[in-house]
């Protein structure tokens, strides 16, 4: 799962060469909710729309088409989406003829019986049916008000990886997304992904390339490759052999232009030796590494059924740092599952004062149903109990990144400025090679330069090369 969660955002626009837009197109509003890989889906959208003649605006009041980009993997995910289609169905309200589509995860997960949850909407659609996404809102704007006019296709389609259709896009110009994977085979008894966004299928690896070469023609100097468990990527290589992901990156790295590149989320036990050398020998690739544990008890990651032990991912985490002393290491921590004891706790915040992991997304467990835990599996941690063991993962966690981040004062990085700081926009801000947050000061360089700087000062969460 590409566990990484980023704050609620809006696209406003398609960030892919649009075709000229009429002064009259119809007006789409987008948010999404999520991980990267909705952000690269929402482009996805963004661009069959602008193909098929709309136009973004960043004003919902505005819009022809209310669109909600949806995440499922938390409950509280999903009620903030009920929440906020209910503010817009109220602003539909307002404007005649506007329609509502909630799309991705969320979509696929309640199906139909989203339109309970959230009666505003008009368009359902899962991860698989955005070919046919203009379509279907076509057919909500025309239709007379009223039930039939809903719009539902939550299909899931085992070959669909968007070839040909998605292209450059994403990010802020610098930095942008390729999705190589989409699906799961994992089935971690806790995560509903694999039914929302079916199985696991990799890209062409012509498609592959194509996207980054086009996201370096528009002048992207960063790509990240995304998929649900990235580094499984495989593909028949016509000659009863495969293409793997290691020598996918080895592939993406021969693109002039690109200068850097990132992948996220991997999965542990898919860190193959051809993978870490991959990665350890290729200076484009970034010397980071989210690897997400999920918890440092055996007992737990069998209920899990994560396919590994702490001993096997203490290896993993070996190996890497064997190969790459420098590389940088964060980590997903799921605290609160069916059945985890103190002890399964303890253990966890043992293994995180072990690996000393630079960043963690930690999170409560919540039953999501479809699932193997949701079924089987008895919710049994207390609330009180799951919030005072997130707390102690977060101040541990809290404590280790300040100790981390303090260690690169004085240290020389180099940086791919990528904007203003949000803060002071006379500021700039940029990522390490490690990943992290680097504020700079003016004149340094300019947007999409690499340059060395050095680490004045630190915060639990970012690197200052500013006084
Ligand atoms: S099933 Fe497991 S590997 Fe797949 S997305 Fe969910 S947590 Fe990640």
């Amino acid at each position: 799962m590409s566990e990484q969660l980023i704050p609620l955002g809006k696209r406003a626009e398609a960030s892919r060469p649009a075709p000229v837009i009429a002064p009259d197109a119809p007006r789409v509003y987008m948010e999404t909710y999520g991980c990267q890989m909705n952000v690269a889906d929402s482009d996805l959208i963004g661009s069959v729309l602008a193909t098929a003649g709309y136009a973004m605006t960043e004003r919902a009041d505005q819009a022809d088409v209310m669109l909600i980009n949806t995440c499922a993997v938390r409950e509280k995910a999903e009620d903030r989406v009920i929440a906020r289609a209910s503010e817009l169905g109220a602003l539909k309200k307002k404007r005649p003829g506007a329609v509502l589509a909630i799309v991705g995860c969320m979509a696929e997960h309640l199906k139909e019986g989203l339109a309970e949850r959230a009666p505003a909407v008009d368009v359902i659609a899962g991860p698989d049916s955005y070919r046919r996404i203009a379509e279907m809102l076509a057919a909500a704007r025309t239709a007379q008000a009223g039930p039939t006019k809903r719009q539902i296709d939550v299909r899931l389609d085992k070959e669909e990886t968007y070839d040909g259709l998605s292209g450059a896009a994403g990010g802020d110009g610098v930095s942008g997304f390729v999705t190589i994977q989409r699906g799961c085979d994992k089935f971690c008894t806790f995560c509903v992904v694999p039914f929302t966004r079916g199985r696991e299928r990799g890209a062409p690896p012509r498609e592959v390339l194509r996207q980054v070469r086009e996201l370096a023609e528009a002048g992207y100097r960063e790509v990240t490759l995304l998929g649900q468990t990235v580094n499984s990527y495989r593909w028949p290589d016509g000659n009863d052999g495969e293409v793997t992901f290691a020598e996918l990156l080895r592939a993406v790295a021969k693109i002039e232009g690109i200068e850097r590149i990132r992948f996220t989320s991997p999965y542990p036990v898919d860190f193959t030796a051809d993978v870490i050398a991959a990665i350890a020998e290729e200076p484009k690739v970034c010397k980071y590494v989210h690897l997400p544990v999920q918890s440092g008890s055996d007992v737990v990651l069998e209920r899990m059924r994560r396919g590994y032990t702490v001993q096997d991912y203490r290896d993993i985490v070996a190996a890497l740092r064997a190969a790459m002393p420098q590389i940088s290491l964060s980590t997903d921590i799921l605290s609160g599952f069916s059945g985890e004891t103190d002890d399964d706790h303890q253990q966890t915040l043992a293994l995180m004062r072990e690996l000393r992991f630079d960043s963690a997304f930690m999170f409560s467990y919540s039953e999501r149903d479809l699932t193997f835990a949701a079924k089987k599996l008895p919710d049994d941690v207390t609330p009180a109990i799951k919030a005072r063991r997130l707390t102690d993962i977060v101040d541990l966690q809290t404590k280790i990144s300040g100790e981390v981040f303090a260690a690169h004062v004085g240290r020389n990085e180099r940086v791919l400025v990528t904007g203003p700081s949000k803060r002071d926009p006379a500021q700039l801000v940029g990522r390490s090679d490690g990943f992290k947050s680097v504020i700079l000061p003016a004149g340094v360089g300019s947007v999409g330069e690499i340059v060395e700087v050095t680490i004045k000062r630190s915060s639990m969460a970012t690197l200052f090369a500013t006084e």
